[in-house]
């Protein structure tokens, strides 16, 4: 380390406690042994997308959240949960307190389709969804009309299929997961009989993964439904799959194996179509129908992209689902790139602005540095990435020095008045909400508003 500090005198602080910030607050515990990080969530609950994102269904995918407990528990990471960054406390008090930081806030917003009739009722985005039937505290509230018979969702990614999934299955199914109290309710009441997933390229191209569409075979009570037309590819297709990855070949296998397996009389439906669009959503205050056109694959630039043809579709439906990807949101005071949702970055080092220059203090890691797509996993790497220009910069003295006179973060809060929730604290509620599932034959009854989680944390 630089002369005269030694990595002692380091503190890092890090902007959310999804994936991404706890792989690097790992990453840097390794890097820089002797560091102290403090990790910052705006809500209560820890570990981002993988309690409010990661469909109940799946709830196992949640216990990856146990080896960023594990980091929780080393004494030189802090968890300031109920404190949001660039609201609660601004980035420059951040600074004063810290001798670098890690943006990584993930992506919390839909991106919109940008055509006719997107703001009728009955029109929601998978975000909304996806927060609702999993107790985030700011979607409890929505209302999704499930008097709808028959549901579009646009979009042929993991998430368009986790919403279709949830449409369909039987909600006794999802009795014993993690799922909201509100939602299984809702869903047990639920008339939805038809769900069209529409992806605007061919099956070649969908970005799902086999363990995914693989699941669809096998859900009881729902008939999945490809048509054979679908699966008669274009000559771009056929060479592309015929180099293409595993899971792709897997893909269009298990496609072709719903096709083959058919309708079995199974009450509801749940359609895979390719090669169209959305173009406009009909209705005068809710929705009626959806108009579509028919795409065909061309390669533009070595990519294979969608193009309309003339022939326009009609699919009465009684509700939409845009699934089309997440969007990162700006926080005050920090450069964006508002064409890709993300803090402009090299190798994880913010820059002052696209194609601006490097920043001393600022790095980023997960969707807010790279934009949203990537499992879990991938955001390991990524965070490695961020955390390893940053360890080099820290050796060549590229941040600024460590802070001698250290500014008592604790004094900060007191005077701002934040009821902040400590490691400790989110541990009772953890174990609160397992308790309570247990007594209900759940995996875990999660609390939903935001002040019940305080105030179980102050009463216990
Ligand atoms: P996030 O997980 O979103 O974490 C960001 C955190 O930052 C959040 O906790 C947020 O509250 C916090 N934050 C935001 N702004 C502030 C602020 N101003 N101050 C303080 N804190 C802030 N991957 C899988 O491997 N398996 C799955 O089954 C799976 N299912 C998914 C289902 C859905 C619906 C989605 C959308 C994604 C799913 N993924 C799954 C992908 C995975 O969740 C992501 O790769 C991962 O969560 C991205 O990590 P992140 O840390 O960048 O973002
Ligand atoms: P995604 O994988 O990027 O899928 C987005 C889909 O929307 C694509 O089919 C895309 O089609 C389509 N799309 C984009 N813009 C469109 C438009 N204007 N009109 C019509 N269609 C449009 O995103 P995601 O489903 O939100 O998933 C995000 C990440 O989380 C992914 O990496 C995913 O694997 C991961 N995830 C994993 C799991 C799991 O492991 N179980 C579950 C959920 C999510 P094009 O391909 O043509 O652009």
């Amino acid at each position: 380390y630089r002369l005269g500090y030694t990595a002692m005198s380091a503190k890092f602080a890090i902007v959310g406690s999804g994936p991404a910030g706890m792989y690097a607050a790992d990453a840097l515990l390794k890097s820089l042994p002797d560091c102290h990080v403090d990790v910052f969530e705006k809500y209560p609950a820890p570990y981002g997308l993988i309690r409010y994102g990661v469909a109940p269904d799946h709830y196992k995918t949640r216990n990856t959240s146990r080896q960023f407990a594990r980091t929780f528990d080393e004494a030189a990471v802090g968890y300031y949960g109920n404190v949001e960054i660039g609201k609660d406390i601004s980035l420059d008090e951040l600074k004063e307190h810290y001798d670098a930081g890690v943006l990584a806030m993930g992506a919390y917003n839909d991106r919109k389709l940008g055509i006719e009739g997107e703001d009728l009722d009955g029109v929601y985005g998978a975000c909304a969804f996806v927060g609702w039937y999993n107790g985030h505290p700011d979607y409890r509230h929505h209302q999704f009309d499930l008097t709808s018979k028959r549901v579009a969702i646009i979009g042929m990614g993991n998430v368009a299929i986790d919403c279709a999934r949830i449409l369909c299955q039987d909600p006794e199914n999802l009795a014993k997961t993690d799922i909201a109290q509100h939602a299984l309710e809702a869903l047990r009441q639920s008339k939805v009989e038809e769900v069209f997933l529409i992806g605007r390229r061919g099956p070649v191209q969908a970005s799902f993964t086999p363990a995914e569409v693989r699941e669809l075979l096998h859900l009881p009570k729902v008939d999945a439904v490809v048509r054979a037309s679908d699966l008669e590819l274009d000559e771009h297709s056929k060479e592309v799959l015929s180099k293409a990855s595993r899971n792709t070949k897997l893909n269009m296998e298990i496609l072709q194996q719903i096709h083959d397996q058919g309708d079995r009389g199974n009450p509801r439906k749940l359609h895979l179509c390719f090669l169209i669009s959305p173009t406009k959503i009909e209705g005068s205050e809710r929705v009626e129908g959806l108009e579509l056109v028919h795409n065909e694959i061309v390669k533009e630039g070595g990519v294979l992209k969608a193009k309309a043809t003339d022939e326009v579709m009609h699919l009465n439906v009684d509700m939409v689902f845009r699934s089309i990807g997440y969007l990162g949101a700006a926080i005050p005071g920090l450069p964006f790139d508002d064409r890709r949702g993300t803090l402009p970055n090299d190798q994880g080092q913010l820059l002052d602005g696209v194609d601006g220059k490097l920043l001393n203090q600022e790095y980023t890691a997960g969707w807010i540095k790279r934009g949203p797509s990537g499992v879990i996993g991938t955001n390991k790497q990524d965070a490695i990435e961020t955390v390893s220009r940053l360890k080099q910069n820290w050796q060549t003295s590229q941040t600024p020095q460590p802070k001698l006179v250290q500014h008592d973060l604790l004094d900060l809060l007191k005077e701002k008045k934040i009821q902040f929730v400590s490691f400790e604290d989110w541990k009772k509620l953890d174990k609160f909400e397992i308790e309570q599932g247990q007594q209900n034959g759940k995996s875990r009854q999660k609390i939903c508003k935001f002040q019940e989680m305080l105030d179980l944390i102050q009463s216990t």
